[in-house]
């Protein structure tokens, strides 16, 4: 199977509906403010998709482009103002920023309660608790597509590759909370663990977050596993328009093969993470609602 990460998200997305009307018949249209700093290329294709989202689905985005030289003081004296802003309910910094800036420094400048990405610590820390919150976009989002594919987590030895704190430890910990789509017995790799195919051939799913082109070939895994495959790499291709072309840290062809299941890149876990940014948005947007209607 072909885990259809554009299908999936297209429902979640659908599934939101609903709550955005009930928000809009109280005058409410959700609104997310993007930081981007500099002049990736990589940030600022992601920051236009994300853009685009929203627009499709009539909510508010506003991208505050910031230069690459921009000094610390500068980025926290706009995440103030985003803070009090009462047209963004989510605020959100694209990572990487610039080497020169202090990025956990900016992230906690966001106010928890805008916490579009949910990777303030505030956030991390209910997430890890089990107490509500918007939770980090990806692994959630790769939650959301195990669970719209019918891939029961309870039980299953799950392997995650990468410990990352957007990716791997977050993913990690929402797989062992005591709940539906959790349940499972997780271990972590890195660059420091020893044997690793060895361990990731024990993987009844295997999620790969490590940003290495086509680092997991069959010889990392066994018959029937459930691959999501995390990564986004551009790798030279003179036979494509833009000169390169986007593969995932599975060798797709060959471990689809043997894989019960698969997620493409592109098309497979990009998606949803731009869903669940909407869905985080949305989850704000309703708090703040709820906190107004009390006169907090
Ligand atoms: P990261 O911060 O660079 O972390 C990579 C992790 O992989 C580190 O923990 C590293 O271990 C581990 N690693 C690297 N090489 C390894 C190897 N050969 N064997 C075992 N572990 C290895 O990366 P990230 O931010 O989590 O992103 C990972 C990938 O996902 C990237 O390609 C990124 O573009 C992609 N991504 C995609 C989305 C999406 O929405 N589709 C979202 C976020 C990220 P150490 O800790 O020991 O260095």
């Amino acid at each position: 199977m072909i885990i259809d990460g554009k299908e999936i998200s297209k429902k979640v997305k659908d599934s939101l509906l609903p709550r955005i009307e009930c928000l809009a018949k109280k005058g409410i249209v959700p609104g997310l403010a993007v930081v981007l700093i500099g002049d990736d290329p990589a940030s600022k294709v992601y920051v236009s998709m994300k853009s685009k989202a929203f627009i499709s689905m009539n909510l508010v985005s506003e991208t505050f482009r910031l230069p690459a030289d921009i000094d610390q003081g500068s980025v926290l004296s706009l995440i103030d103002d985003l803070n009090k802003s009462e047209k963004f309910h989510g605020v959100l910094v694209q990572l990487p920023v610039p080497d020169h800036l202090d990025s956990m420094e900016i992230l906690q400048a966001i106010d928890p309660d805008k916490d579009a990405d949910g990777l303030h610590p505030t956030n991390m820390g209910r997430m890890l608790l089990g107490i509500e919150c918007p939770l980090a976009c990806t692994p959630h989002g790769i939650i959301m597509l195990l669970k719209y594919s019918k891939i029961d987590t309870s039980g299953q030895h799950i392997i995650v590759l990468g410990r990352s704190n957007i990716v791997g430890k977050p993913i990690a910990n929402l797989l062992i909370q005591k709940r539906e789509m959790g349940n499972a017995t997780v271990t972590i790799c890195h660059t420091r663990t020893r044997n690793l195919k060895e361990i990731t051939r024990q993987a009844d799913i295997l999620i790969a977050a490590i940003g290495k082109p086509e680092f997991v070939d069959r010889s990392f895994v066994k018959k029937g596993v459930v691959i999501i495959d995390v990564g986004v790499n551009r790798v030279d291709d003179p036979t494509s328009k833009r000169g390169y072309r986007l593969v995932g840290d599975v060798k797709f062809d060959e471990v689809k093969e043997i894989a019960g299941a698969i997620t493409p890149v592109p098309g497979g876990v990009g998606p949803m993470t731009i869903s669940m940014l909407i869905t985080n948005t949305l989850y704000l947007a309703e708090k703040y609602e709820t906190k107004r209607s009390e006169g907090i």
